[in-house]
């Protein structure tokens, strides 16, 4: 079971999730996506930021 990068939480992850998808935290709620299966790998989402720097 992957655990959250932020608070260490065990994030469950549906029997059929996939690659690429999203899933948060239940105790924190941050966002994560799934990098790979067999093992899990978990990674941070890609956040949208507000900033757009000009
Ligand atoms: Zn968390």
């Amino acid at each position: 079971m992957p655990k959250c990068l932020d608070c260490d939480a065990d994030i469950n992850l549906k029997a059929d999730v996939e690659t690429g998808e999203i899933v948060d935290c239940p105790d924190c709620g941050t966002e994560f996506e799934v990098r790979s299966l067999e093992p899990v790998k978990l990674d941070h989402a890609p956040q949208e930021e507000e900033d757009w720097g000009e």
